[in-house]
């Protein structure tokens, strides 16, 4: 089972949730960051990396600039004006380039020849002192570097090498509902939503839901910081789920020790006996939720 935490927004406390369900997960599984943009799964579970691997995409580089005869059709072809041509003269602009391969096969003199941009590193290990065997896996974007979805798309494919057959693994997405946050829960079972109840985390789940509902996956909502009252309080929260046919997985009231001690990289079920045992909840809600066996009858906790 692939279980993706995922949020509209940043600041929810979605790493929180995936360090929790990764270590009180139990078994053998892969706890993966794929927020490649600002990684800090690793912060919570500390793993031992034991092992680094650059990540790139082929741009084109031109090697036989004599051949050029000025036709145009490569800065023709590339959507992103990442390739141009003055007169007989192509020029390559990489950091632009999406690695879509159209000039190359465009150019029929043979100018270019495939380059190589680094996008950032992946890096793995094993997190110890938890219950059962947990990898972890990581992607880690290049200061400077824009485009992250080939990178989740690589930290994807490490994840599916190092997961064994009889393992899962819980991803902690990107922010957001744009392409990275897309292309992260692409592989999911299961997704996991976290919000908080305010205006704005309210605005953005929705947004989340008419992102990722297409994919067709079993989801369910954990709210963060509940007991909150104001514009959106938990009772908004809850009646968007119940609008949408999502059970309500777990609540996870404001506690300024877990504050504290997130800030300190201690996770939130380490240090607090009611988040321990939200999370342990959690967990077997969302391997019932994978199996198929949240009934609607269970689909708000507490309700
Ligand atoms: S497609 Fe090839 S030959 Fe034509 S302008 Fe581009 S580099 Fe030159
Ligand atoms: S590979 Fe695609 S995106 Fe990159 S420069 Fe060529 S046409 Fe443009």
């Amino acid at each position: 089972m692939i279980v993706a935490v995922a949020s509209g927004k940043g600041g929810t406390g979605k790493t929180t949730v995936a360090a929790a369900l990764s270590r009180l997960w139990g078994g053998r599984r892969v706890a993966v960051d794929l927020d490649v943009e600002a990684p800090n799964l690793h912060l919570f579970l500390r793993p031992v990396i034991a092992g680094h691997q650059e990540s790139g995409i082929v741009v084109p580089v031109v090697a036989h600039p004599e051949r050029c005869t000025g036709c145009g059709a490569c800065s023709d072809i590339c959507a992103f004006k990442a390739v141009l041509t003055f007169g007989d003269f192509p020029v390559v602009f990489p950091e632009m380039c999406h690695a879509c391969g159209g000039c190359f096969a465009v150019c029929s003199e043979g100018v270019f020849a495939p380059g190589r941009r680094v996008l950032g590193e992946i890096h793995w290990g094993r997190v110890p002192s938890v219950t059962g065997e947990l990898t972890f896996v990581m992607g880690e974007m290049r200061v400077g570097e824009a485009m992250s979805p080939p990178l989740i798309r690589d930290v994807t494919h490490r994840m599916m090498d190092m997961r064994p057959s009889d393992g899962d693994a819980i991803l902690d997405a990107p922010p957001g509902t744009s392409c990275p946050a897309m292309q992260a829960v692409r592989p999911a079972d299961v997704l996991v939503l976290v919000t908080e109840p305010t205006p704005f985390g309210l605005h953005d789940l929705d947004l989340a839901w008419q992102a990722f509902a297409p994919f067709g996956v079993p989801a369910g909502v954990v709210i963060n910081r509940a007991g909150g009252g104001g514009l959106a309080g938990d009772a908004a929260i809850e009646a968007w789920c119940v609008d949408k046919g999502l059970p309500v997985l777990a609540r996870l009231s404001f506690d300024r020790a877990v504050a504290e001690a997130y800030a300190q990289g201690v996770p939130a079920d380490a240090v607090s006996p009611e988040a321990h045992a939200v999370f342990a909840d959690l967990v077997k809600k969302v391997q019932a939720l994978g199996q198929g066996q949240v009934s609607k009858e269970s689909r708000h906790v507490g309700a």
